[in-house]
């Protein structure tokens, strides 16, 4: 790991570009995971720390909606247009969804958590006086 970059102020980064290709989203050269969906702590450029990150679920329902659905409908459409044996599945559809379901899961991690951090969110809070709002 190398030392954190000296404090300057970070030019505001696209959250798509950093988070398709996993990479910090304050200064866009550290990484953000550590393995295939696993965040680091830190970043190992800037110093970030990523302790504000929670996509949640957030990744999986993308891909439930855009993934899984179309890969669906690919297998029922091959299933009643072919009436193929089971076989064909596991040679057409199953790569299908596997490749539909799995690799779109690490971009939309990225993309979500780089957003957490473009547009500052977080958890609600309450307001204890009218000073206290952010
Ligand atoms: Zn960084």
């Amino acid at each position: 790991m190398t030392a954190p970059a000296p404090q300057q102020d970070w030019p505001p980064l696209s959250p798509i570009r950093t988070g398709i290709r996993g990479r910090c989203p304050r200064c866009g050269k550290g990484r953000l995971f550590n393995g295939f969906l696993t965040l680091r702590d830190r970043c190992d450029h800037c110093g970030l720390d990523y302790g504000y990150a929670d996509p949640a679920d957030g990744p999986a329902f993308f891909v439930i909606c855009f993934g899984c659905v179309p890969a669906v409908i690919f297998t029922l459409w091959i299933q009643l247009r072919y009436d193929p044996p089971a076989w064909v599945h596991l040679v057409t559809s199953l790569p299908f969804l596997l490749l539909t379901c799995i690799l779109p899961l690490r971009p939309l991690k990225g993309w979500l958590v780089c957003s957490q951090y473009f547009f500052n969110s977080g958890e609600g809070r309450l307001a204890r006086d009218p000073e206290d709002r952010r």
